[in-house]
């Protein structure tokens, strides 16, 4: 057809000449013989040649008259037009004629009149099926043998296969340039051909900066071999599908393009190129490689993984889950998660979590689960919620690590630091904790609760005697029963040695209360067999009541630890209830001490002595030290102030020293004065026994050489005296060795026995005030003077009256037989500058001059 289009395109002057052979007949002649040289034929045969292409052609080949009659109509026109030979010949073409392209015909033969000729007209005429018909059409003029135009010869073609696929070709055209997909064309020897935009967004590269390029060069080095073999088996005709390659795009960067590979054939089916189709899906390859790590991760993971769907139900378990679990995997599919709670959770705890999950889309925490065995284990979970693109919950995955031998060796070490090692009741830390609790709790719910301290008797000893591992277990056993004999809701703790605390929940009335603690006293009590011994040991309680003792956990503690100190005095194996009042006592006396203390440091006591002297002879024979404290606030404060206080106090040993140094020291300087006077210092039973008494009082003695010893007496109370007359009477005598005098103070209140008496190996004894000043009133304290001076009298000891508040007592004593005496009567105790004027001034009243014998 091609051939045919452009011979009679190239040879106008052949085809003018072929006027006469212009026939309807038609010949069957091959379109490659047409290619034989018609110069080498005669007329004739050159003739019938046209006449045979003529009749053979495709094409219409029309002939005409200047005025449009038709004169030749070949077989192509009669295809082409639907009208025979017969039809049109001696006919107007302008029945062809769609309306609006009448005037063409005269356009084009005036043309043809002007000798011009019109090629590849492309134009539009009228089937005779009515149907329009694209048609090109070359005109030429024909001429006679003069030269003259005569008509027209008219080649038409039909286009409408060629307009289709014109059409046909820029759709493709379009969808080539806006398909996203890299499309590229190839010759045979590699090079780039075409370039859609989809390549160019997907490689970088521009059509202009790739056509006519090798299309090796975007291969990275393993893929340029396979780029060879591939075009090989296209130029075989095969086509190559979804072939994954690697492009490196001109950043740089390789991306991963599926690639569809095909043939380009020209018409005649020869391969003459290649096309390419590429797809980026470098995105999908990753997805894939994510997914196949998850997928990775989810089977080699160590962690359990369980995955419910949105009700809960399982939809997917890895192999970790089912080691940690021992369940096999048919048998949790499908199932809901609450198989594996542990009895430690109660039942709502699944809810719990999910609806913190489904408010926070997250849960983290230890939980406890139950494997297929029953046994619970711990595990860390962390359950995650899935959600699609729409909002909606798809799944939920959790994560299940087994941290069993990790809590198992926490909860050791908690064990190990809130029990005690022995008896494995809780110690000092988890009692506190358990106390404030218990103090929250019996607060809110208006009870009461106890602290019992708890001291073990005569523990040491058992332990000494027996060792310790006899004690250990000993305590062991000890702590057992005792909480046995507790109800559950109390805690016994052991806080050290011997020494246990007890909470005691909701103790009701102290009645109630103090019978618990019996029971715990009771327990304790039961005699053990150890090692072979039957072992017997008490125990002292101490024991105060929350909120009545209303103070913080610690105090309570102090406060029961108290009481227990307060039942080991009163003599063990008993339990002693915490006095508030006698708490407050003893703060005040802490407070006391302390401001005697620094009083002493102050030198605020003083010594006011009182004279001490013979009715009869009206002479001073003594004076006796009293101790003052000169308060700068409260005035001069006596004895009973402040002396019971510091009893058993280190502050007793100092102020008894120093009493003892002030009358020693006082003595020397009145000496110096002229003034030679005993004094006597009164000396507590305590200060007395300390193993260094007579060696301190030695050395004190020594450093006053000059004074005799006997003008240092000490006044020790009859109930001192009584109370280990052994050691006291062993003191005495050592201190009586010094040279020191003795006298029994407050005597008649003392009881002594008459052995006693005999024993004592004292000088004095001194009656106490208390009979003397009701002498002449009461009776029975008349007959006790009497008594006590006739025993003094026959013990051969000097007997001395106290509390001689006036005359008249004095006149009695003397009638009595007692001429020494001290008294208000006589003098009240005075600081010791006023002693001297005093002696000097002093005279007796008359009537005690000669009285009695
Ligand atoms: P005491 O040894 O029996 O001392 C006599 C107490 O009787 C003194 O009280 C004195 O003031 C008081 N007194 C003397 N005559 C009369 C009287 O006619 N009528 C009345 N109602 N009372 C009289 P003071 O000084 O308050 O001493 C009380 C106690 O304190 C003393 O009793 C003594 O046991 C003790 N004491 C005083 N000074 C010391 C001391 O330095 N060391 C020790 N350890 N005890 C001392
Ligand atoms: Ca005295
Ligand atoms: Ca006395």
């Amino acid at each position: 057809m091609k051939f045919m289009e452009r011979t009679c395109g190239r040879n106008t002057s052949v085809c003018a000449g072929a006027k006469n052979v212009l026939t309807g007949e038609k010949t069957v002649v091959p379109v490659s013989d047409t290619k034989i040289s018609l110069t080498a034929l005669s007329s004739d045969d050159r003739n019938e040649h046209f006449k045979a292409i003529v009749n053979s052609s495709d094409d219409a080949i029309i002939s005409k008259t200047v005025t449009g009659v038709v004169t030749s109509w070949n077989a192509g026109a009669q295809n082409l037009f639907g009208y025979s030979a017969e039809e049109m010949i001696g006919n107007n073409m302008l029945a062809l004629f769609p309306k609006d392209r009448a005037e063409e015909e005269s356009f084009i033969l005036d043309l043809i009149l002007a000798g011009e000729r019109v090629d590849h007209f492309d134009t539009v005429r009228i089937h005779k099926n009515g149907k329009l018909v694209e048609v090109s059409v070359s005109i030429s003029p024909i001429r006679n043998v003069q030269g003259e135009i005569v008509g027209a010869s008219k080649i038409a073609r039909d286009i409408s296969d060629r307009k289709r696929l014109e059409a046909m070709q820029s759709q493709f055209k379009v969808i080539v340039e806006s398909s996203d997909d890299a499309i590229v064309s190839m010759s045979l020897d590699g090079k780039i051909v075409s370039w859609n935009p989809g390549a160019e967004a997907i490689f970088g590269y521009s059509a202009s900066e790739v056509i006519g390029l090798p299309v090796l060069f975007l291969l990275p080095p393993g893929v340029k071999e396979e780029e060879g073999q591939l075009i090989e088996k296209l130029a075989k005709g095969e086509k190559i599908e979804h072939l994954e390659s690697v492009i490196i795009c001109k950043d740089g960067r390789q991306i991963v393009v599926s690639m569809t590979t095909s043939p380009i054939r020209d018409v005649s089916g020869k391969i003459i190129g290649v096309s390419k189709i590429a797809r980026d899906i470098t995105a999908r390859k990753l997805a894939e490689t994510r997914l196949l790590l998850t997928a990775s991760v989810f089977t080699n993971t160590n962690e359990g993984i369980v995955i419910t769907d949105d009700q809960g139900h399982i939809v997917e378990v890895n192999n970790s889950f089912l080691r940690i679990s021992g369940y096999e995997r048919q048998e949790i599919l499908g199932q809901n998660p609450d198989m594996f709670r542990s009895s430690r959770h109660d039942p709502s705890f699944i809810r719990s979590v999910l609806e913190v999950v489904l408010a926070t889309g997250t849960f983290q925490g230890e939980v406890w689960s139950r494997k297929k065995d029953g046994s619970a284990y711990a595990c860390l979970l962390t359950i995650n919620m899935i959600k699609d693109e729409t909002g909606a919950v798809q799944h939920f995955v959790s994560l299940v690590s087994d941290i069993t031998p990790l809590r198992e060796k926490q909860e050791q070490m908690e064990h190990l630091a809130h029990f005690d090692a022995l008896t494995d009741l809780p110690n000092r830390i988890l009692l506190a904790d358990r106390l404030r609790q218990a103090m929250a709790h019996v607060t809110r719910h208006r009870q009461s609760l106890a602290v019992l301290y708890l001291d073990l008797d005569f523990f040491k000893e058992i332990n000494d005697k027996y060792g310790h591992d006899t004690g250990d277990r000993l305590l062991v056993t000890v702590s057992h029963r005792m909480t046995g004999a507790m109800r559950h809701v109390d805690t016994l703790s052991r806080i050290g040695g011997d020494e246990f605390v007890a909470v005691l929940l909701d103790v009701g009335t102290p009645v109630e209360c103090n019978h618990l603690a019996e029971r715990i006293l009771h327990a304790c009590s039961e005699p053990v067999l150890i090692n072979g011994n039957l072992l017997q040991i008490s125990a002292s309680i101490g024991m105060t009541i929350y909120p009545q003792d209303a103070v913080d956990a610690d105090q309570l503690m102090r406060h029961a630890d108290r009481a227990m100190y307060e039942a080991k005095q009163a003599g063990r194996n008993r339990i002693t209830l915490f006095d508030a009042d006698l708490e407050n006592e003893i703060k005040n006396r802490a407070q006391l001490l302390s401001s005697i203390e620094e009083a002493f440091g102050n030198n605020e006591f003083v010594m006011y002595y009182q004279p001490k002297v013979n009715m009869r002879l009206g002479t001073v024979f003594g004076l006796e030290g009293l101790i003052r404290w000169l308060h700068p606030q409260r005035g001069i404060l006596l004895p009973d102030d402040f002396l019971p206080h510091i009893e058993h106090h280190h502050m007793e040993f100092f102020m008894g020293y120093w009493a003892i140094e002030t009358g020693m020291a006082q003595i020397a300087q009145w000496h110096e004065a002229g003034l030679s006077i005993s004094i006597s210092i009164n000396v507590s039973a305590n200060l007395l026994q300390l193993p260094d008494f007579e060696q301190r009082l030695g050395a004190l003695l020594n450093q006053y050489p000059d004074i005799g010893p006997g003008m240092l007496e000490l006044e020790i109370l009859e109930s001192t005296a009584m109370h280990d007359i052994t050691s006291v009477i062993e003191v005495i005598r050592k201190c009586q060795q010094l040279g020191v005098v003795f006298s029994v103070d407050d005597f008649g209140t003392g009881y002594s026995s008459l052995t006693c008496l005999r024993r004592l190996p004292v000088e004095t004894l001194k009656i106490d005030q208390s009979f003397v000043r009701d002498l002449l009133s009461d009776h029975d304290d008349y007959s006790i003077v009497q008594g006590v001076i006739a025993l003094a009298h026959a013990f051969g000891r000097k007997i001395v009256g106290e509390g001689v508040e006036n005359i008249e007592i004095g006149e009695e004593l003397l009638d009595l037989g007692c001429d020494l005496a001290q008294g208000f009567g006589i003098a009240r105790p005075m600081p010791a500058d006023q002693i001297p004027d005093w002696i000097t001034s002093w005279t007796p009243p008359p009537c005690w001059k000669h009285r009695g014998i």
